[in-house]
């Protein structure tokens, strides 16, 4: 069934009031969807480090908004324009981009050249906003997941199939994606490669997994946190470093008898990042995940990359991801625990002292 009839329908939704939280769950009207949009029923949706960090930052005196970007439902209606899912279909939400630049239309929809407006623009990129008549901002990332309902696109939407559990599925959208995909396609490590991850969250773990896929070795994991050091020696790391009783590069040093190929930093502190250039070898490079510009300035051809994504293309690299996880390769599943989404500020404080790696957020059915 096809309808693209804008009547308003009344969703629940996390707003974001106070700068730092509490968010509140509330009754809203969400228009839409229009032509080229789809309303999604929201089954699931991760909470992300991005997430938690606009909560620490934004105003939402001045602008309440509903966060929320690793979103997992049920297609409810689509429009008109949209060909590539149906009413019925699952799905797992991802970031958007704009379709028209010049990198989008090349196949490089992480480098759209309105990101930023069409993740953190709070708004469609006409200025519209479905959430208008609740006076609230939604949007973020395309689809404003912590809710009920979303709206999202055909650029942002991918299919999945029925027979997986689309609470298992909704963090490959942001998070998981971010961290293999740095590894596969940024990066493209190879066999035999070092590489070093500094901070073994849910982007650092994920990342873990895909090195240990591509066959690199050794794989370093670096972090304060015991619990999740263990997870990462588990899941493919060849080797720990406690940041808080060991000296990184001496560790590192000992271990390869040199440096690493290639460093992860995701911790956005500044000594880890210039720990991460003076452990790199010549030809190395450091992917930055932490919003910071990189360099190509550094001795002996190493570099610094700013990475977003993972440099993914969502609907081909989630399906790839999802294959890896059928068959065994990728358990992120076991980064997970599931919340009740009225537990929705308990699941940011547990991800916040890093007690819970990966929360999920489950909303039930209305
Ligand atoms: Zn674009
Ligand atoms: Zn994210």
């Amino acid at each position: 069934m096809k309808n693209s009839e804008a009547h308003g329908q009344k969703i629940r939704a996390a707003v974001l009031r106070e700068k730092g939280g509490p968010l509140k769950i509330e009754s809203l009207e969400l228009e839409g969807p229009r032509d080229d949009e789809v309303l999604v029923r929201i089954v699931a949706t991760g909470i992300c480090r991005t997430d938690i960090d606009f909560c620490d930052d934004w105003d939402g005196t001045a602008k309440p908004v509903v966060l929320g970007h690793e979103g997992a439902g049920v297609v409810v209606q689509v429009g008109k324009r949209v060909k590539s899912v149906d009413r019925g279909d699952h799905v797992i939400l991802s970031y958007q981009s704009c379709g028209r630049c010049r990198q989008c239309l090349s196949g490089h929809p992480w480098a759209c050249r309105h990101f930023y407006e069409a993740n953190f623009g709070f708004k469609r990129l006409d200025g519209s906003n479905a959430l208008q008549r609740s006076g609230v901002h939604g949007h973020f990332f395309g689809q404003s997941s912590f809710a009920t309902h979303s709206v999202a696109t055909e650029r942002n939407i991918i299919r999945v199939p029925q027979d997986l559990h689309l609470e298992i599925l909704s963090p490959l959208g942001c998070g998981i994606q971010t961290g293999a995909g740095t590894v596969m396609n940024s990066l493209a490590v190879s066999e035999g490669a070092s590489i070093a991850i500094f901070g073994t969250g849910a982007v650092g773990l994920a990342a873990v997994m895909a090195a240990r896929i591509v066959g690199a070795s050794p794989i370093i994991g670096v972090d304060f946190n015991p619990t999740r050091l263990e997870l990462a020696l588990e899941l493919g790391a060849t080797h720990i470093i406690n940041n808080s009783q060991d000296d990184i590069a001496s560790r590192i040093s000992e271990i390869t008898g040199s440096g690493v190929d290639y460093v992860l930093e995701i911790t956005g502190n500044p000594r880890m990042l210039q720990l991460a250039i003076d452990v790199l070898n010549p030809q190395g490079t450091v992917a930055l995940l932490t919003g910071t510009s990189g360099s190509d300035s550094l001795p002996e051809d190493r570099k610094t990359i700013s990475v977003i994504q993972g440099d993914a293309v969502p609907q081909r690299f989630i399906p790839k991801l999802i294959a890896l996880y059928q068959a065994g390769l990728f358990p992120f599943d076991r980064l997970v625990k599931f919340y009740d989404f009225s537990e929705i500020n308990q699941a940011i404080a547990d991800a916040k002292r890093g007690d819970t790696i990966k929360p999920v957020l489950l909303l039930s059915e209305e």
